[in-house]
């Protein structure tokens, strides 16, 4: 895989907060998995921990709290 970004191929496996901003809602995943570009810092989620997050923003909107703050290790 190649950074689309940068174009950079070296990679590290990292963690980030996610964040999702719903109507007047804020909705904070921490310590989600990711792959960190060295070169420019950029991270991307793989295509697994993305599903996961598709389903944690999406149970996290009902109810909308204004503020969720989630733990993915606790989540997924
Ligand atoms: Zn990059």
């Amino acid at each position: 895989m190649m950074c689309m970004y940068c174009k950079g191929k070296e990679f590290i496996e990292s963690t980030t907060t996610h964040v999702v901003t719903y109507k007047n809602c804020l909705i904070v995943i921490k310590n989600v998995p990711c792959i960190e570009c060295e070169q420019c810092g950029e991270t991307f989620y793989s295509d697994e921990v993305a599903q996961i997050l598709d389903k944690i923003v999406s149970a996290a909107k009902q109810p909308a709290q204004e503020i969720s703050v989630i733990d993915y290790r606790q989540a997924a």
